[in-house]
């Protein structure tokens, strides 16, 4: 018998990212540190939630997992995502924590400064019997980053997720993103983020963590040492100059753009997402180095359009925005 086909539905996911989604209260004045700071903004946030938004607006359908409290931020938080096109059907509600809040204000010195609400926040009482095997499974990535990995039963149900990936054979990527100041001690940190480090087929970082996880500051050396067999791709952020990349068989590096730059949060998460899509539509690019620059131009240039626009799910590209960028430098470089 003819398989009957099947309508499409919004389980068409193709990236799951699993993890933080908080609220920012970012200050509204900049150069103040947090004791002068006289008022604070809210907006969403969260590594893998920008991700996860990220990529919807370039037009990859996502989803997210992850937790928060059954209290108007998290309401706020869960809108903000599906306005924003994101499935959130993986995401929960704690009744005995409030969502996650962050506030942060931009020094005089140009040094993000942080304070966190989470003792406990509600995204660290994630537990594994709430991620459904299915909705990892069935999409092609799984993205994660380290913060779900600092708590339990956060880390567990992580950890779950990264097995159900592995088990369904998808893509499994990460992005470390050290907070220091959300750990017990710089040692916790580096064990946990390479606890997440060794699933990973995909690995963003910046040099400054790669030093820190690796204890080599010569980037190669530190790709090296931190190398493992399921790895295929680890790509090296590097702010305006863009990025480095190391594979099994070869190394190099992709320039970034150069764009007015207003405000860099959430570039690193624009990039990331701007790597995922173009993973999806270059299957294993990191076999072929022309493919593998492709992607990493297109991830630049969604990392470089990010920093500028306040915030970051305001400043997260769309698909036309990142290919007009793209065109606009080749032209450049034609002429
Ligand atoms: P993170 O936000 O994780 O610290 P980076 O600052 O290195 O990471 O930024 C991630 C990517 O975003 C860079 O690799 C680059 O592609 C892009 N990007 C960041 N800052 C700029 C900038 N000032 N100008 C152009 N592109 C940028």
């Amino acid at each position: 018998m003819a398989p009957t086909p099947t309508t499409p539905t919004r389980s068409a996911i193709q990236v799951v990212a699993l993890g933080e989604l908080l609220i920012d209260l970012v200050a509204t004045e900049a150069g103040v540190s947090l004791v002068e700071a006289p008022a604070f903004q809210k907006a969403a946030g969260g590594a893998p939630a920008n991700v996860a938004v990220g990529l919807a607006r370039l037009g990859v359908p996502s989803g997210f997992i992850g937790k928060v409290g059954n209290d108007d931020f998290g309401r706020f938080l869960a809108q903000t995502l599906a306005a924003n096109g994101v499935d959130t059907r993986g995401l929960h509600y704690a009744d005995e924590a409030r969502t996650m809040l962050a506030f942060v204000s931009l020094r005089a010195d140009g040094e993000r400064e942080f304070m966190f609400y989470r003792h406990p926040s509600a995204d660290m009482l994630l537990r594994p019997d709430e991620i459904d095997p299915a909705y990892v499974g069935t999409a092609r990535v799984l993205h994660y980053g380290s913060i779900s990995l600092i708590a339990e039963p956060g880390r567990s149900a992580t950890l779950r997720a990264v097995k159900i990936a592995q088990e369904w054979g998808r893509l499994i990527s990460y992005d470390p993103n050290l907070r220091l100041a959300l750990w017990p001690s710089a040692e916790a940190a580096r064990a946990g983020l390479l606890e997440g480090w060794q699933f990973a087929h995909v690995i963003k970082v910046s040099h400054e963590e790669l030093t820190f996880l690796s204890g080599e500051t010569d980037l190669a050396a530190g790709a090296r040492r931190l190398w493992h067999d399921r790895l295929c791709l680890l790509v090296i952020t590097e702010g305006a100059a863009g990025c480095r990349y190391v594979t099994a068989q070869t190394e190099g590096r992709v320039p970034g753009f150069r764009v007015p730059v207003v405000d860099t949060t959430g570039a690193g998460d624009g990039f990331v997402a701007g790597l995922l899509a173009g993973l999806l539509e270059r299957e294993r690019a990191w076999e072929r180095v022309p493919d593998l620059e492709a992607v990493l131009r297109f991830a630049n240039a969604v990392g470089a359009l990010t920093t500028t626009r306040r915030g970051a799910i305001p400043a997260l590209p769309t698909r036309a925005q990142v290919e007009a960028l793209i065109a606009a430098r080749i032209a450049r470089i034609d002429e």
